[in-house]
């Protein structure tokens, strides 16, 4: 059978091709998806020069199944995120860390011609996920790479009795926050204006601190040192030395902003006080369900800025994620287009 789908791939230039994805067979363990929605992560802005299909926030629903799927069924509404395969035999993918597998297939390096910038996904069932009846699709899109970014190192690293500190109020931040606070954490919220505080405290955060132009954060005069700061902002240059000044001794910090600088680290004082600082991806198989059903259970959507699923509606959406005007995660969708592909 032939399997035939619209694409979008990014170009060197950054501009949005609309192009034919077109496919002979379906392997025995694979799924047939068509995608209804897709959410719009900072790394699609990474990749739009590169030429390969966007999108790795894709919801949708089981059109077909091969023969040897297990658990879906056609009909399902189901998702998928930044990992595709895993091998399932090497210490990573037996410990329950398979987005760490030296040879998972990612967004970016493997599937190139198809993403969830498109009408149709033909992915292997082992990574993808049912989404919750609770859960619309468009509010599901940004929790399959988004939300389970900031709670795979929750769940590794935070406990409920923790007070932690998340830095940056947006794409992620404005996730961590609703996640911490429904994980039963003392969230509190730094952004670099006052615009967001009512957001962050309506989410969840219990203390706002706005960090432009302080040049000391002991000046922020924050009412007690934290357990946990993740770092979730846009700003591409990390430098931990005033953050360090939030922490108590022995704290964890987890930056989840993707920058192509090197951190700065103080040296000593991350020895001297046991600071740990902790790489994370959303790790594994199961915190990929879970993730989507804590959100469900606890009831954590993002807040989201809807774009149709067009050439235009994808430039729109990126040029405004770019520029940071984005509230809080951009959605295409198929839906709002008057005639479906
Ligand atoms: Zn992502
Ligand atoms: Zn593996």
């Amino acid at each position: 059978m032939d399997y035939e789908g619209i694409t979008f791939r990014g170009s060197r230039n950054g501009q949005i091709h609309k192009e034919r994805f077109f496919r002979q067979n379906l392997k025995s363990d694979e799924v047939v998806i068509q995608i209804t929605h897709s959410g719009i992560c900072g790394t699609d802005l990474h990749f739009m020069h590169a030429d390969i299909v966007l999108g790795h926030e894709g919801v949708g629903v089981v059109r077909e199944v091969g023969e040897s799927c297990k658990t879906l069924r056609v009909g399902d509404r189901v998702g998928w995120g930044y990992t595709y395969w895993s091998c399932g035999r090497c210490s990573a993918c037996l410990t329950g860390h398979e987005s760490y597998c030296p040879i998972a297939g990612k967004y970016g390096a493997h599937h190139l011609d198809q993403g969830s910038f498109g009408s149709l996904a033909i992915k292997p069932e082992q990574w993808v996920f049912r989404i919750p009846d609770g859960i619309e699709s468009k509010y599901a899109a940004p929790l399959l790479c988004g939300g389970a970014t900031v709670f795979s190192p929750m769940v590794e690293f935070l406990k409920p009795t923790d007070r932690v500190g998340i830095v940056g109020v947006g794409g992620l931040g404005h996730l961590a926050i609703q996640f911490a606070a429904k994980m039963g954490c003392d969230v509190v919220a730094f952004s670099s204006t006052e615009v967001k505080r009512e957001d962050a405290i309506s989410l969840g955060a219990r203390e706002f601190y706005a960090t432009n132009n302080v040049a000391d954060y002991t000046t922020l005069n924050v009412a007690k040192p934290l357990d946990s700061l993740i770092i979730a902002t846009g700003a591409e240059h990390l430098d931990f030395s005033n953050y360090y000044k939030l922490l108590k001794p022995v704290a964890t910090v987890i930056p989840l902003t993707i920058s192509f600088e090197p951190m700065v680290v103080p040296t000593i004082p991350t020895i001297t006080n046991g600071i740990k600082i902790a790489g994370t991806t959303p790790s594994g198989i199961l915190i990929m369900i879970q993730t989507l059903e804590f959100a469900e259970r606890n009831n954590i959507r993002p807040i989201i800025q809807e774009f149709p699923m067009t050439e235009d509606g994808i430039m729109d959406a990126m040029a405004r994620l770019k520029n940071g005007d984005i509230r809080y995660r951009a959605v295409l969708s198929w839906q709002l287009l008057e005639e479906l592909p």
